[in-house]
């Protein structure tokens, strides 16, 4: 597992996560460790610190604290964090979605929850610089004033 990534200071925003060498789609590269928050435990996203919290499936979180918690975002990743099924407590996972080069930063889609898009766009900007950046590194399917009506 170490050999995959390297922790190094990135161009995006802080230290970041990058391949070792090169790697493969679909290749399981290391866990999201951290505090574990159970279901309602878990803290608003108040300041930029909390972009390394992780919302898992069953409700409850992991405020992340190990290597994986320091790749960065873009909208356009080529790296994706997956829950490993079946696993308790429920356990998270930087996988590759693409072939990626000895040396690329491994970046991965935040979808943080935050329901205003004012917000969104305001506190949590998005300077990927990718062409399909979308602006913010939140899920804008979750904007509460969206154009779009809630279902
Ligand atoms: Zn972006």
């Amino acid at each position: 597992m170490a050999a995959k990534v390297v922790v190094k200071k990135s161009g995006l925003h802080g230290r970041g996560l990058f391949a070792a060498c090169d790697l493969e789609a679909g290749v399981r590269l290391i866990e999201y460790k951290g505090v574990r928050y159970a279901e309602g435990e878990m803290p608003d996203l108040v300041d930029e610190g909390h972009t390394r919290f992780l919302r898992l499936s069953d409700g409850t979180g992991i405020d992340g604290t190990g290597w994986a918690a320091l790749a960065n975002h873009a909208c356009e990743p080529n790296c994706e964090l997956a829950e490993e099924e079946g696993s308790r407590p429920l356990r998270a996972w930087l996988h590759t979605l693409r072939p990626v080069r000895k040396g690329e930063e491994l970046v991965w889609d935040y979808r943080l929850q935050v329901r205003c898009r004012t917000e969104a766009y305001a506190a949590w900007a998005c300077a990927c610089g990718g062409d399909a950046c979308r602006g913010t590194m939140a899920d804008p399917e979750l904007f509460e004033d969206a154009a779009t009506p809630a279902g």
